[in-house]
C-alpha cells in the first residue's frame, strides 16, 4: 500500500485499546507515536525498538535525559521547547522531529519562523537526526490536503531530510503524501477516518468489540416512562432489557433513544437516557432476549461510526474514553 515507513499512532492508550498488547500487535511498525513519556518509557522497558516519537515532545527540560537514556524521539514545535533544549546537559543524541505548521494552526513553526529555528537545530549538539513533519487539518472532508501539502513541500524544499506528512486519512486517499513516514491511528484499529465512507468499504475490521449482558428485564405499560428523567414513554406495553454499561463504562452519555445496538447479534435500539452504569434496550421485539443475554455495544456487527453518529460525535471519541474499569480480553 505504500513504501512509506509505518509510524503507528498509539497515543490514548492506543485509542482505547491497551498500549502494550496493540503495540504488541502491531509489532511490524517501524515506529510508535504517542504523548507520554512514562509510557514511551513502558514500551521500551518491554523491549520494543523502532523508533518512538513524543508527538507534543517534552514539557520541561528536566525530561530531556531520560528521553535520551530511553532513545525517544520528540517532536519539537515550539521556540521554547528550542530553549530547554539550550538548558539541556550536552552531548546527547536526541532525534527530533521538527513540526511545521501548515494550516491545522495548532502546534508547530510559521513558515518565516522555519529557517531559524532549523539552523538552531541543525547546529545543536544535543540533537542527531531531524525529521520534518506537518499534520493536516481537512484531510478527511472535501477540502483536502492539496494546499497543506504544497505549503510544507515548498517551506521545506531546502532542506534534504526525511518527511512526514500523512494520518489515516491521508494515507488512504492521497497517496502523493507519504513521503518517507506515514502516521495512521484510527485506520488501525479498524475504524474509518472519513465520515461518508465506512470502515466496511475501506476494508478495514473492527479491532475492539465492546460488549456486556442484560442484567434485568422488565414489561412496561403504554405510558410509563424509562430512566432519569423520562426522556421515552412507552407507547404501547413494551419489553426492555436493562443493560450492565453507562458512561462510566465509556459509553456516550449522548446517545439519545433509538441509537442502535445488538442483543444477541441482532439490532435494537437504546430507550430513555443513558445512566452511569447502565442503559435500557428495547426487547419488544426479541422475544429470547433474557437475562445474560449478549449485548454489544460497538464492534463486530455494528460499526462505531454508527454509534457515534447517533451520539453526534466521531469513533476517535468513543475509542479513546474507554474506561479503565472495563476489562479487555484480547484475542
Ligand atoms: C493523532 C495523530 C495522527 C493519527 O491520526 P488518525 O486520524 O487517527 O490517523 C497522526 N499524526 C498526528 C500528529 C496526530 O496527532
Amino acid at each position: 500500500m505504500t513504501s512509506a515507513r509505518i509510524m503507528a499512532v498509539i497515543k490514548a492508550e492506543a485509542y482505547g485499546h491497551g498500549l502494550l498488547h496493540s503495540a504488541d500487535a502491531l509489532n511490524d511498525a517501524d515506529g510508535f507515536a504517542l504523548l507520554d513519556l512514562s509510557d514511551a518509557v513502558s514500551l521500551r522497558e518491554a523491549g520494543f525498538r523502532q523508533t518512538i516519537l513524543l508527538l507534543e515532545g517534552f514539557f520541561s527540560a528536566d525530561e530531556l535525559p531520560r528521553m535520551a537514556e530511553y532513545e525517544i524521539a520528540s517532536v519539537i514545535h515550539s521556540p521554547q521547547q528550542i530553549a530547554m533544549l539550550d538548558a539541556y546537559p550536552r552531548r546527547a543524541a536526541l532525534d527530533v522531529w521538527l513540526k511545521v505548521n501548515t494550516g491545522m494552526n495548532r502546534l508547530g513553526f510559521a513558515a518565516h519562523e522555519l529557517s531559524v529555528a532549523m539552523e538552531k537545530l541543525k547546529a545543536h549538539p544535543a540533537v542527531r537526526d531531524i525529521t520534518l513533519m506537518t499534520h493536516f487539518s481537512h484531510a478527511d472532508e472535501a477540502a483536502g490536503v492539496t494546499a497543506q501539502m504544497e505549503k510544507f513541500n515548498l517551506q521545506v524544499a531546502p532542506y534534504r531530510l526525511a518527511r512526514s506528512l500523512a494520518n489515516s486519512a491521508a494515507l488512504l486517499r492521497y497517496p502523493a503524501t507519504h513521503a518517507d513516514w506515514v502516521r495512521p491511528g484510527i485506520m488501525l484499529y479498524g475504524s474509518s477516518p472519513f465520515p461518508e465512507v465506512s470502515a466496511q468499504q475501506l476494508g478495514l475490521q473492527p479491532v475492539m468489540t465492546l460488549q456486556s449482558e442484560i442484567i434485568a428485564v422488565r414489561d412496561l405499560e403504554a405510558g410509563e416512562s424509562i430512566s432519569y428523567g423520562g426522556m421515552f414513554s412507552a407507547e404501547y406495553s413494551m419489553r426492555i432489557g436493562v443493560v450492565a454499561c453507562g458512561y462510566a463504562d465509556g459509553y456516550p452519555r449522548h446517545a439519545p433513544s433509538g441509537t442502535p445496538i445488538l442483543v444477541d447479534g441482532r439490532r435494537t435500539r437504546i430507550l430513555g437516557r443513558i445512566t452511569m452504569d447502565m442503559l435500557c434496550i428495547d426487547l419488544s421485539a426479541h422475544a429470547a432476549a433474557k437475562v445474560g443475554s449478549t449485548v454489544t455495544l460497538w464492534g463486530e456487527g455494528l460499526p462505531v461510526e454508527e454509534v457515534a453518529q447517533a451520539a453526534g460525535t466521531i469513533s476517535y471519541e468513543l475509542l479513546c474514553a474507554m474506561a479503565r474499569r472495563v476489562p479487555v480480553i484480547a484475542r
